[in-house]
């Protein structure tokens, strides 16, 4: 079974790289630990999965903001939200042998107590500060420091009032991001599942004390219903909430939508009841008033957060885990039409025959006007099917003599392999059927 697991992982690394979706980072000069680029099918793989969160959150619910903010902070920022604070940070276990140090959670859940590198034995665990450290400025000193964000989120809390006072905002209503998160992993791994710069769609949702319960429950719906939406089988989707002693200390409930990778159920998105430690403490921490009047009571009251918080990279893991196929002597990718990186790819039957590659050409260039769509009129056709169903293009459509004479084309769909013939004209609304329904 392990063998078999690691066997799926590779396969999906390997077709990661041959079909350009995610390459190694700094690759030429041997890599670097926890770092990725995306290539072209990847780039718009991961563009339309952040363009489907963008959709789900700021278009198909009512009162939630999009705010793009830097990634690099004041320092109280992270000091308020208690990442540089001694005690807050991840658990870590040094070896004694070799001296590398693991994250507690990470070594359970990997299973082992021993160091993963040489078998040593390994320490308590010790808390440590997983934020990426930078200097702004000349000199670099004390004053100077500042953290690379170590999560998106802080970016919103600290825009509460500006989001608030500009969108004439109440309560509740929710502020949303997509943006570059990066830490310090001292274990990266499983490709993009752990990274040490990635990118994260977070959503805080503001909302009285008295309705947190019943928004935290709303949003572990929304969510789960957002990745069976996108085609994401049920039996590899499941809630994990978090027991009392692994909650943040602040945090009034948690749980994980976690998936089962091949690796094992591990979290994929998290939703926190964060209780109101966020705002409170950026109020004291700053200055800036950032309490409400509950207009019954007349009382102050800092707004509870119901966080969703999910990471572009690890969808995408999940995503091609999900949609992986192997039929016969063909690799699928069974995506959901609106995450593939391709709508559509467009060929001439054969590249020597003008007539059909011009024909070809001009439905290729109307079609892309619309869609992200690719051309190919290179080998037989076969392979250019296979190379297509690998990257997880829904149809193919050729273009062949009989084209020319009755306007239409063959239509070949990834996943039943059926072809049929339909009118030029009536491509786009066939492509519309499968994006839309
Ligand atoms: P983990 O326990 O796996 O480190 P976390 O609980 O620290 O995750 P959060 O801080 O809640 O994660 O971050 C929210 C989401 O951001 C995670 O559910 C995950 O999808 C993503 N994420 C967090 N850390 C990483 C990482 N190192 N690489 C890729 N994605 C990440």
């Amino acid at each position: 079974m392990q063998k078999q697991e690691n066997n799926l992982m590779e396969k999906i690394v390997s077709l990661c790289k041959r079909r350009g979706f995610v390459f190694p980072g700094s690759e030429i000069y041997g890599g670097l630990a926890g770092i990725y680029d995306y290539g072209p099918t990847g780039v718009e793989l991961k563009r339309n999965l952040k363009e489907e969160w963008a959709r789900e959150m700021f278009r198909r619910h009512e009162s939630i903001f999009q705010i793009d903010s830097s990634i690099l902070m004041q320092k109280r920022v992270w000091d308020a939200s208690g990442h540089t604070a001694a005690g807050f940070t991840d658990p870590l276990q040094e070896c004694k042998k070799c001296h590398h140090r693991f994250r507690s959670d990470h070594l359970a859940e990997v299973g082992t107590t021993k160091c993963p590198d040489c078998g040593g034995q390994l320490t308590e665990p010790k808390k440590f500060n997983l934020l990426v450290e930078t200097h702004l400025g000349p000199v670099k000193d004390d004053s100077s420091l500042t953290y690379l964000r170590g999560e998106t989120t802080q970016g919103i809390y600290v825009n509460y009032k500006n989001i608030k006072i500009t969108a004439r905002a109440e309560l509740p209503f929710g502020i949303g991001q997509i943006g570059k998160a990066f830490r310090n992993e001292i274990t990266p791994g499983h490709f993009t599942y752990r990274m040490r710069e990635f990118e994260q769609m977070e959503q805080q949702y503001f909302v009285h004390p008295d309705q947190a319960e019943q928004y935290f429950d709303y949003w572990k719906k929304e969510r789960m219903r957002w990745y069976l939406d996108l085609g994401m089988r049920k039996e590899n989707l499941r809630f994990r909430p978090h027991a009392k002693d692994e909650l943040a200390h602040y945090a009034k409930a948690a749980e994980d939508i976690e998936y089962h990778f091949p690796f094992g159920w591990h979290e994929m998105e998290g939703i926190h009841n964060r209780g109101d430690w966020d705002l409170s403490r950026h109020s004291e921490f700053s200055g800036e008033n950032l309490s409400e009047i509950d207009e019954k009571t007349g009382k102050k009251f800092y707004p509870y957060i119901i966080e969703t918080s999910a990471g572009a990279d690890r969808l995408i893991l999940a995503f091609l885990v999900d949609a992986y196929s192997e039929e016969k002597d063909r690799v699928i990718l069974k995506l959901h039409p609106k995450l593939a990186s391709y709508k559509a790819a467009v060929f001439p039957l054969l590249a020597n025959k003008p007539q059909l590659v011009e024909m070809a050409r001009k439905i290729y260039n109307d079609l892309k006007k619309d869609f992200t769509v690719d051309f190919d009129d290179r080998g037989n056709i076969g392979k250019r099917y296979y190379s297509q169903d690998e990257i997880g293009t829904p149809f193919c459509i050729t273009v062949d003599f009989e084209s020319l004479e009755k306007d239409d084309v063959t239509v070949r769909d990834r996943d039943t392999m059926k072809q049929e013939r339909i009118k030029i004209s009536d491509l786009k609304h066939r492509i519309d059927m499968v994006l839309f329904k």
